[in-house]
């Protein structure tokens, strides 16, 4: 039999050259092509109403005898009515076809038909305009549809797909019988033709199922192979573990969680495979002091190592820190961000070359082209999802293959943490350091204001500070406080005698360090904000997170947000104010409200405001997917890790696979890897 992978749908009976083209077009050049070429839906030609039953405005199938002949009637040139009359045996239909000579020459009286369309109904008629007709015999069944295009009907695919399939006795199967009976499902060759002509409309989901398994389980192993093809050898070698040592500058005790990870890490890179590690770890779980661990023991050996932080408050937050902790030590830290001075910048980089600096801490600025290292062992991006892939490994070019570690704490659910990061490692830091206590959420409405001021002036009298979130800067939409505005109605009217600051995303970064920094002296109260606190910032002596129109943000931004405060030993607060009366919202706030676990925020944030946040916003770069929907088909999912794992396991080159192997590279070919 005929390869159908490389058969040219050219020459597929019916198509030719001309047809190929606009195939073509749709992504189709071969059978493959064209048998993955899945319908968008169904038309169920087997029930078939009669006109009395049929709902209005509704496509229906009509079984029904033609009555009188055709009459033609030419409106204008190049305009033509046929008119004719059926009968479903109660009721008379008057159908109006145009234009179409071939469809009204065909038709016999007293034959009959299925008439596939919208039906409009008077007191004693019903109408059809232009409905599909064709002869009861052969027309009836479950019709696919397919996405046309302007030249190419969903009926000519259909016609062509049928050839393709009539011409190939059997597509054989990708998977054995073990595989299939395991996970229940259909073999390949059912899926393919019942997906595309199902016999019965429960098939369809029987052949969905193998489908969307099939390609999910294609994606799993390319994601692991992938990664199989980063495993590098090490060339920065950690021989000595100095873990010990770093634990006595720490001024707390290292949770369980954070301990593990740390010696995940150290055993990286003392393997001889380089580190390829996601630190993942809900807000306030103390991912820093875990990379700041690592880094510790790449110093020690004599490396070089480098954190990129997604903002400059960021960046110099972690410089202020890591200087103040290694303030005994002769570690050389430095700080590199688009404000650096352009003097400073230059001696900064001089010293990176020459390996004198042994830490620096930086924002994108560090993966500029003239930024060398002398010997660059350890590259750290905290809040890795705010990075592009191309960043992570533009920094990781900077040296030969160095290990990497990412830290995140968007809390995306392990099963699609597993297709993201797939090229990762993961460590999961799954406890909160002891003694924090769980932070008070309530949900309350403007009302409540003047008692909210009073609350934080309380705080901010005990020696405490606050948080002021609003989500705009300047009015775009008329209903929103804008932060500028409100921050200078705040100190006239509720706060005289405070220190209130105002952060917005639009200030200069020399000019958000400097606000930031006089928050975290104490100098300043009150932080009016934007979102722009949002990823990352630490000041523990923050016990008060106020959010207005907190129905604007997403579950997970909330999250993250309430996550600036709640990181000393007081009790923390969050206040999210919003007037909207809306069911869903209330009920989405009050999650807030119910639960602290970052993991079922986002997995609820997930089911009712979709993938945006994962997926829409951001370019992870994934293959794209035909019939499977990582969201909808997320069991599916994680069978397929299951299994992709277990086919690895047995058979890491996928030997017994051939088909499924080919089926890889053509995916993975798709994308730029
Ligand atoms: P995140 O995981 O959100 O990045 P951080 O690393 O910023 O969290 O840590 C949050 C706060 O908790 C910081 O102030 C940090 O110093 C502190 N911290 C980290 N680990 C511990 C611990 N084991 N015990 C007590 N405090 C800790
Ligand atoms: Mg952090």
């Amino acid at each position: 039999m005929e390869n159908y992978s490389e058969f040219n749908i050219q020459y597929i009976k019916g198509v030719g050259e001309k047809r190929a083209r606009l195939f073509n077009k749709l992504g189709i050049y071969s059978v493959a092509d064209l048998i993955h070429f899945y319908p968008r839906k169904y038309q169920d030609w087997n029930n078939c109403e009669t006109v009395l039953s049929a709902p209005e405005n509704e496509a229906v199938a009509i079984k029904a005898t033609m009555i009188t002949p055709v009459k033609e009637n030419l409106i204008r040139k190049g305009l033509t009515l046929y008119k004719c009359n059926f009968s479903d045996g109660q009721t008379v239909i008057h159908v109006t076809i145009f234009n179409n000579k071939y469809l009204a020459k065909a038709l016999r009286t007293f034959d009959e038909y299925i008439l596939y369309g919208k039906i409009e109904k008077s007191f004693t008629n019903a109408f059809m305009s232009s409905p599909q007709i064709e002869k009861a015999d052969t027309a009836q069944g479950i019709h696919p549809i397919y996405s046309a295009t302007e030249n190419l009907n969903s009926k000519v695919i259909a016609k062509v797909v049928k050839t393709a399939l009539d011409k190939f006795e059997y597509f054989e199967d990708t998977l054995d019988n073990e595989i299939r009976d395991k996970y229940n499902l259909c073999s390949l060759d059912f899926a393919i033709r019942q997906i595309h002509f199902p016999s019965e409309e429960k098939n369809i989901e029987t052949a969905r199922r193998r489908l969307i398994f099939e390609e999910l389980l294609t994606l799993q192993l390319g994601l692991m192979k992938l990664r199989d093809k980063k495993e590098t050898k090490n060339n920065f070698i950690i021989n000595y573990d100095f873990t010990e040592e770093f634990l006595t500058l720490l001024p707390f005790e290292l949770t369980n969680a954070q301990k593990n990870a740390i010696t995940d890490c150290v055993k990286d890179m003392m393997s001889k495979k380089t580190m390829n590690r996601l630190i993942q770890g809900d807000v306030g779980s103390g991912k820093t002091a875990v990379a700041t661990a690592a880094m510790f023991t790449a110093i020690k050996n004599g490396y070089q190592c480098a954190m990129m932080a997604p903002t400059e408050i960021l960046a110099s937050q972690h410089f202020e820190s890591l200087s103040k902790l290694f303030e005994n030590t002769e570690i050389n830290i430095a700080l590199l961000t688009g404000s650096t001075k352009a003097k400073e910048k230059r001696e900064i980089k001089q010293a990176l070359m020459s390996g004198e600096i042994d830490l620096i801490v930086g924002t994108h600025a560090l993966i500029q082209n003239d930024v060398e290292f002398f010997n660059l062992a350890l590259v750290i991006t905290d809040e890795q999802h705010r990075f592009g892939v191309e960043q992570r490994a533009s920094l990781a070019m900077k040296s030969a293959s160095p290990h990497l570690m990412v830290m995140s704490a968007t809390p995306i659910p392990r099963t699609l943490g597993l297709i993201i990061y797939g090229d990762l490692d993961i460590s999961i830091l799954g406890e909160l350091p002891a003694g924090r206590k769980k932070i008070r959420t309530d949900v309350v409405d403007t009302s409540y204001h003047q008692r909210i001021y009073k609350f934080i002036k309380k705080a901010v009298d005990e020696g405490h500070q606050a948080y002021i979130v609003c989500p705009l800067v300047e009015e775009s939409e008329s209903d929103l406080i804008p932060a500028t505005q409100y921050a200078e109605e705040l100190s006239e009217k509720y706060f005289q005698g405070y220190n209130l600051a105002l952060l917005h995303g639009k200030m200069k970064a020399k000019e958000k360090d400097r606000v930031m920094r006089s928050f975290e002296n104490k100098e300043t109260d009150i932080l009016v904000s934007t979102t722009v606190v949002e990823v990352g910032v630490d000041v523990p002596n923050a016990t008060i997170m106020l959010i207005e129109n907190a129905d604007r943000f997403g579950l997970s931004q909330l999250h993250q947000l309430r996550g600036r405060v709640g990181r000393g030993s007081e009790q923390s607060y969050c206040i999210l104010v919003s007037d909207n009366k809306g069911e869903s919202t209330r009920e989405r706030l009050n999650i807030m409200k119910k639960t602290s676990d970052g993991f079922k925020i986002a997995d609820y944030d997930l089911k009712t405001r979709g993938p945006g946040d994962f997926f829409g916003k951001r370019q992870h770069g994934l293959p794209n997917l035909v019939i499977a929907d990582m969201l909808e088909d997320m069991e599916t999912l994680t069978e397929c890790q299951q299994c992709a794992k277990d086919m690895i396991k047995e058979d890491e080159n996928l030997d017994k696979y051939p088909l499924l192997c080919n089926q890889i590279s053509d995916m993975f070919r798709k994308t730029d890897y």
